[in-house]
């Protein structure tokens, strides 16, 4: 199957991939071993990830949007460590 790309966020993308930045907006928290947590923006990480530089380089959200889930670039609230690759206890992802 040949795959399409799209122009999103002045980067290329594939297609269909713009739903799922729009959907993962809506998800504005993870529940993390019980407790609720804001899910930390694109630009808003302690280290440097060229947020005033252009999109991200995993998942091409733009400065102050939510990473699509699964995204290397997003960190976990809870340890700092890569969002959900972390040892905290994501719940209601598989
Ligand atoms: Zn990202
Ligand atoms: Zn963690």
């Amino acid at each position: 199957m040949e795959k399409k790309f799209v122009d999103y966020n002045g980067t290329t993308v594939i297609e269909g991939w713009p739903e799922k930045i729009e959907a993962a907006q809506e998800e504005t928290t993870y529940i993390i071993d019980g407790t609720i947590y804001p899910r930390i923006a694109y630009g808003n990480e302690e280290e440097d990830w060229g947020a005033n530089k252009g999109p991200c380089h995993d998942c091409a959200v733009i400065k102050g949007q939510l990473h699509v889930p699964g995204c290397d670039g997003e960190r976990c609230p809870v340890c700092g460590g890569q969002a959900m690759c972390c040892d905290c206890e994501y719940e209601g992802d598989e």
